[in-house]
């Protein structure tokens, strides 16, 4: 499931250049995902590099039905 950033996100650039799929980019109001570009940094990282960097945590991986 790809990862969401919630609308807390401070913009403070610090995911954007750690995604190895350049998923992340600024939307409207907030940073935001690229789902269909977000592969959880799997053959990357060990986990989701963006949650890990996000200083506010306001990013998480959606939830699976
Ligand atoms: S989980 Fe990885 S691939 Fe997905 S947006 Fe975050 S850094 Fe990019
Ligand atoms: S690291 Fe977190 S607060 Fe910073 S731009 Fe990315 S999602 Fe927003």
């Amino acid at each position: 499931m790809p990862a969401v950033i919630e609308v807390s996100c401070i913009n403070c650039d610090m995911c954007v250049p750690e995604c190895p799929n350049d998923a992340i980019s600024l939307g409207a109001k907030h940073y935001e995902v690229d789902p269909t570009l977000c592969t959880e940094c799997v053959g990357y990282y060990d986990k989701p590099t963006c949650i890990a960097v996000c200083p506010i945590d306001c990013i998480y991986l959606e939830p699976s039905n």
